[in-house]
């Protein structure tokens, strides 16, 4: 069944949960800009199978830290595609682990760089193309933040954490912000899911912890994401689901 809105954007789509969630998008019906940073190969294969589900679907390199690079992204999905209705707000790091009191200026500038600012500036993007007060016709941002932003990953890395923390509020307060202008904002927390994010061994030693006893999959969040874009969602926002596992 073909349940989205036309045209989505996602940040980071070319491997792990941005890839899960481009095709779970596709499947619902979405066209797709697959947003990557360094990994064509990777976006190209996230592109041909979007195409596969009867969908259009474009790759497009970008570094959502710099601000003109969004902007040509922006541009070149609604050139392609057409206008855009929601944003995947998912491109992230970790950092190494480590003690807060081991943190340098340079580690924490590029996890808050990464994670926090360009969130703030990819949902700004959007809100400026989709917010009716600005023209658009309305649409849905999907902020991925991480269950790191309500434990704190003590002793891992508490500056990812807190620029998780900073993705949840921009999701609480740009949501009712733009709530009167067509703009549904919302959130997802991942747990432990099997990606390429986590430094060797992490998820062998952490991925039985959680009530559910195994890590989770990218597959597994990207329904979850593809579920908060749709209209199946259309009396949710400013909300961040956890999808953990009861982590
Ligand atoms: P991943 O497998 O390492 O993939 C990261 C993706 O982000 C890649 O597509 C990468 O592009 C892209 N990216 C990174 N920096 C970018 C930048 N500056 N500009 C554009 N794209 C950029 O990670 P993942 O596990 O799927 O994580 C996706 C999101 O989920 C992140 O925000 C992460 O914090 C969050 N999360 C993950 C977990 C988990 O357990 N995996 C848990 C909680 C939250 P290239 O491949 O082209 O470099």
């Amino acid at each position: 069944m073909s349940v989205g809105r036309g045209v989505v954007l996602v940040t980071g789509g070319s491997r792990g949960i941005g890839a899960a969630a481009s095709v779970a998008l596709a499947a619902d019906g979405w066209d797709v800009g697959v947003n990557y940073r360094t990994r064509a190969d990777e976006a190209a294969r996230v592109v041909k199978a979007c195409e596969e589900l009867g969908r259009r679907a474009i790759a497009v390199q970008a570094d959502v830290v710099e601000p003109d690079q969004i902007e040509r992204l922006f541009d070149t999905v609604t050139a392609e595609l057409g206008p855009i209705g929601a944003v995947i707000n998912n491109a992230g790091v970790v950092s190494p682990g480590g003690r807060v009191a081991e943190y340098d200026a340079e580690r924490l500038d590029r996890v808050f760089r990464i994670n926090s600012i360009s969130a703030f500036l990819v949902a700004g993007a959007a809100v400026r193309r989709m917010s009716t007060a600005y023209g658009g016709a309305g649409g849905v941002i999907v902020n991925v933040s991480s269950r790191a932003a309500v434990l704190g990953s003590a002793g891992e890395y508490v500056d990812y954490a807190a620029s998780k923390a900073a993705v949840d509020a921009l999701t609480t307060g740009l949501g009712n912000e733009v709530a009167k202008e067509g703009i549904r904002v919302l959130g997802v927390r991942p747990g432990l899911i099997e990606t390429d994010i986590h430094e060797a061994g992490r998820l062998d030693r952490l991925g039985a912890t959680p009530p559910l006893a195994r890590p989770g999959k990218a597959e597994e969040v990207a329904e979850v994401i593809a579920f908060l874009a749709s209209d199946r969602a259309s009396y949710m926002t400013g909300t961040t689901v956890d999808v953990s596992g009861g982590r």
